[in-house]
């Protein structure tokens, strides 16, 4: 089949990949100039920022095997940093859990290894999805042209975006948009801070209770990350939503407060940059693994599937949605 898949994200590089292992002619098309999505990294004069996902864990089995796969061809590595929860400057330690792990040199760097082989269209952006005959063709707006053009017939189309970005282009299948407008997605404002000197901090990530932040972590704490001191903070999804339309610049000087007093170190960072995410993570994740429809052949995955796990919203999840999505296909 000719199938297009919106998105190059995890899941939409995922399903990608596997659809032309199985013999299909696969086109991505994605909105951004580069892929990975969530998993993303800013780059700077002072080195990378990881401002979206910041690690990622494994329950399944199935995605263990493929960090384990990652991790032989170096594209990934544990990440055993100190992590503690936080009060006002005190921290306790938050005891080991599972292993954390992070795609070197940056998030992104993942995502740019699985797009390889695949036909990629960067800076396209769907902006909708029209039955023609059997099959489907793409409303397509380049971010260099003022016109949206025609692309396809495609056999089958497949979503790897956000619900709330996946909903709109549903319209020919509603139970679909339905089901999207129930994951609704949380927003995460989140700041990026580079400092002159090391904060000294006895720990490379932090949860932050009582405070606008909910996490941060020292970027540069990361293996094969560039050498610095770069911090990453989260708001928390209550402070995200309250202030979503806040003027950035007033969201940073509240956030890098809030930074201040959660760590107690008082030194000014010479970089500070916010970014808000308006769909960071599913709030309700669907207790599905995908949508398909055999009939129209349209497939939705990604983080907002709850494919068995508990939660969802994480890079496990999208990776696990996009598999069962591939398996549907066939
Ligand atoms: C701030 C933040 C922190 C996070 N922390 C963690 C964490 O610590 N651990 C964890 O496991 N997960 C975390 N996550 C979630 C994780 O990033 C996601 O679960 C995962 O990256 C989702 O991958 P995806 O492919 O499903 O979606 P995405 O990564 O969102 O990919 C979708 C892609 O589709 C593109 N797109 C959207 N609409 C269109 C369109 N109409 N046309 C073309 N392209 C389009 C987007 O540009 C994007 O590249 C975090 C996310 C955020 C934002």
């Amino acid at each position: 089949m000719q199938i297009a898949v919106v998105g190059a994200g995890l899941s939409g590089l995922t399903v990608a990949r596997q659809l032309q292992s199985q013999g299909h002619h696969v086109t991505v098309y994605e909105k951004s100039a580069g892929v990975s999505g969530r998993m993303s990294t800013r780059q700077t004069e002072l080195g990378g920022f990881d401002h979206g996902a910041q690690y990622f864990t494994a329950t399944s089995d199935r995605f263990k095997k493929e960090i384990s796969d990652w991790k032989k061809l170096g594209w990934v590595t544990a990440w055993d940093e100190k992590l503690v929860s936080l009060d006002h400057g005190q921290f306790k330690s938050a005891g080991k859990s599972a292993t954390r792990y992070v795609a070197t040199p940056g998030m992104n760097a993942l995502g740019k290894q699985l797009a390889h082989g695949l036909d990629v269209r960067k800076g396209q952006q769907v902006v909708a999805i029209e039955g023609y005959n059997e099959q489907w063709l793409l409303k397509v707006q380049a971010d260099t042209v003022g016109i949206a053009a025609s692309a396809g017939p495609f056999d089958a189309v497949l979503l790897a975006i956000p619900a709330d970005q996946a909903a709109p282009l549903l319209g020919e299948l509603p139970k679909f948009a339905d089901q999207a407008t129930k994951a609704k997605m949380l927003p995460c404002w989140t700041l990026m801070l580079g400092f002159p000197t090391s904060l000294d901090l006895p720990y490379g990530g932090a949860w932050v209770n009582q405070s606008r932040l909910s996490w941060i972590a020292r970027d540069t704490s990361k293996p094969l990350h560039r050498a610095g001191e770069r911090w990453v903070a989260q708001a928390s999804p209550a402070w995200s939503i309250e202030h979503l339309e806040e003027d950035p610049e007033r969201a940073k000087e509240k956030l890098l407060k809030a930074f201040h007093e959660a760590t107690g170190s008082w030194i000014q960072p010479i970089h500070a940059v916010v970014h808000r995410w308006r769909f960071a993570q599913s709030e309700h994740p669907l207790p599905s693994d995908c949508l398909w429809d055999a009939n129209r052949k349209v497939g939705v995955c990604g983080d907002w599937f709850a494919v068995g796990l508990e939660g969802g919203g994480r890079i496990e999840n999208a990776f696990l949605s996009a598999l069962a999505l591939a398996k549907s296909v066939g």
